[in-house]
């Protein structure tokens, strides 16, 4: 093992598969699967429209209508207030194309760029698909940004449609709307609409049911989606409709997604993860989805899980570092029989939130990795995988990654075991197809056949990846290089410790040393007590080169909306820099 390996890889046993989980899976062998795949094959497994376009509303809805599953459940939305709402496929694809027709109606054309801010209601899953269904450009918000984010984003994308609610108009976007010169046409849920906009429910009962679907390509512009911002000001990319064959395919081969499950994703749509996953991919693959309008709570959750009897489960460390730190009893009480499949993605998923997931819901969660450029999973513990815990997985059958360095002379592989940025060779099909507005920027990202992702990672002799951090986040400490994820995971492995953040802050003599935020866990006093006791753990695991040399206590960390920790942020106050772009920042505390 080299001396990296040996600092990256945890040495927590790994969680072997039985033959029949194996067998169960859509891949039982994944080394084979990787040499017989092919992403022709992936495209041959969707329908294709007529000429040999290829549409992402048509592989989601009409389809499977057209094969007979129209009664097969499509959304069960459950409302915030306990509100619900079952929609069958062949009811979404009627509201999709009713939201195809009044977009014609209003002289929208393929070209215009529709923007939703909008809640987790359900019409904003027949808006979406109403879009693509048009040849339309999709663009979801997250409903809770405030007027500033939304109009830069509405600015950086050329928004032509906005769809949202009165009241959000009115407090985010009324006092600029006339200032966005592309702006055509502001639609709002609901009967009555503010002044200039037209109001949706009555447009769309009084448009037909049906519409034809638009002749896209595999080329046509599909959706834009904005990163979460966690490194600096968020990029536009852009997405087209091909990309449905990788949508499709990494949600039955990495989250085991198969016809008639039962399925949730609690990402928000505003991000990409809860629009791939949350919304093309289960419906392409014919699963029935769980849309909850709520925000996490922790009780709530639970329930859905219960009474949904949901399958497949895809969430987020944030959410599942928060289970952790309410506990186990909370969850005891809870029938979780009918899951099947727990997977995350997002954030690094510390090994201890592996386990607990296999000893509170029966199954360990499956971290898996992809980025909003990639448009889909790339890295994953797919289901008949053996996991050890810690790891990112393998590449996907279709994804060739590797670990490389940029140099001069171009970009060269590094060896099994050392750390370098995570490449992956250019050609699947979700791959982004610019940044808004940012050509260099896009063209930096290949070079020499690959897409570098910004993510530094290693490959361990066994093919597992491990993620190590951002290449920006990276700390250079006394000549080691210290990734804050390592840090981050031994720092949780104390039982006060609810969640950390490590940053590098300058040191005469060590270059950086390593700092810590942490949160802790109820129960716990932050005192000097903990902190040295936490000091201590470190130590021990990391050795004293790389264990934190101060640890500071905090109520909560800076994250972005989706979750993510801003390393950034923490590092800019730290030295007393500009915090630069915040628009995606949700929980804060100086
Ligand atoms: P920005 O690019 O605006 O700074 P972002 O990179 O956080 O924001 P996303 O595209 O939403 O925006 O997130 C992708 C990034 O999230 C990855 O590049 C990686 O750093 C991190 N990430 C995603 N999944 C994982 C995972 N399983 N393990 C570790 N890191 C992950
Ligand atoms: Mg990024």
């Amino acid at each position: 093992m080299s001396d990296a390996e040996q600092q990256v890889v945890k040495s927590f046993p790994v969680i072997r598969k039985s033959d029949e989980r194996r067998q169960s899976a859509a891949i039982a062998d994944t080394e084979q699967a990787r040499t017989a795949f092919s992403w022709e094959q992936a495209r041959k497994r969707l329908t294709g429209l007529p000429g040999g376009g290829i549409n992402i509303a048509f592989e989601a809805l009409d389809r499977h209508v057209e094969a007979g599953h129209g009664d097969q459940l499509a959304i069960r939305w459950l409302g915030q207030d306990g509100g619900r709402r079952d929609l069958s496929y062949a009811e979404l694809t009627g509201e999709a194309s009713r939201f195809a027709n009044v977009l014609a109606e209003y002289g929208l054309v393929p070209g215009d760029r529709v923007f939703a801010l909008l809640g987790r209601v359900p019409e904003l899953y027949a808006v979406a698909l109403g879009t693509l269904r048009a040849g339309l450009t999709f663009t979801p918000l997250f409903a809770a940004f405030g007027p500033e984010p939304v109009r830069s984003r509405m600015e950086i994308g050329d928004a032509s449609v906005l769809v949202t609610t009165a009241s959000l108009y009115r407090k985010k976007i009324a006092a600029w709307s006339d200032e966005l010169p592309g702006l055509k046409q502001v639609f709002v849920l609901g009967q009555d609409a503010p002044e200039d906009c037209i109001a949706l429910t009555p447009a769309m009962a009084s448009a037909e049911p049906e519409s034809t679907v638009h002749a896209t390509t595999e080329d046509s512009t599909a959706l834009i989606h904005f990163t979460s911002g966690t490194t600096g000001r968020p990029k536009g990319a852009v997405h087209v409709h091909g990309a449905v064959v990788a949508h499709a395919e990494t949600g039955r081969l990495a989250l085991d997604l198969q016809p008639g499950d039962v399925y949730w994703c609690t990402a928000d749509p505003g991000w990409v993860t809860g629009t791939t996953y949350g919304i093309i991919s289960p419906l392409v693959n014919r699963c029935s989805m769980i849309v909850d309008e709520a925000e996490f709570d922790l009780d709530r959750w639970y329930r859905i899980l219960q009474e949904e009897k949901v399958q497949v489960w895809y969430t987020a460390p944030t959410a599942i570092r928060m289970m952790m730190r309410a506990g186990e009893a909370s969850a005891a009480d809870h029938d979780f029989s009918a899951l099947r499949f727990l997977a995350s993605v997002g954030e690094p998923l510390n090994a201890e939130c592996v386990v607990w997931g296999q000893k509170v819901f029966g199954s360990p969660f499956h971290d898996n990795w992809w980025q909003t450029e990639t448009g889909g999973i790339m890295i994953a513990n797919l289901p008949a995988m053996d996991i050890k815990p810690g790891s990112m997985g393998k590449p996907l059958p279709g994804i060739q990654a590797g670990i490389v360095e940029r140099g001069a002379s171009g970009v060269e592989e590094l060896l099994q075991g050392e750390i370098g940025e995570l490449a992956l060779r250019s050609g699947w099909p979700s791959m982004m197809r610019d940044y808004l507005h940012e050509p260099e920027r896009y063209a930096k990202c290949f070079d020499s056949g690959w897409y570098l992702t910004g993510d530094l990672a290693l490959c361990d002799s066994d093919g597992y990846y491990w993620f190590v951090g951002r290449a920006d986040d990276l700390i250079k400490s006394s000549g080691h290089l210290i990734g804050p994820f390592e840090v981050e995971s031994a720092l949780i492995e104390h039982e006060a410790v609810a969640e950390a953040a490590v940053i590098g802050i300058p040191d005469e003599t060590a270059g950086e040393v390593v700092k810590a935020y942490v949160t802790l866990n109820s129960g716990f006093e932050p005192d000097e007590a903990t902190e040295r006791s936490i000091r201590g753990l470190a130590r021990k695991r990391l050795g004293p080169a790389v264990a934190p040399r101060e640890i500071v206590f905090r109520q909560t960390l800076p994250k972005t909306r989706s979750g993510k920790i801003m390393r950034r942020l923490l590092k800019a106050r730290e030295l007393g820099l500009p915090e630069g772009d915040i628009s995606t920042l949700e929980s804060d505390e100086k």
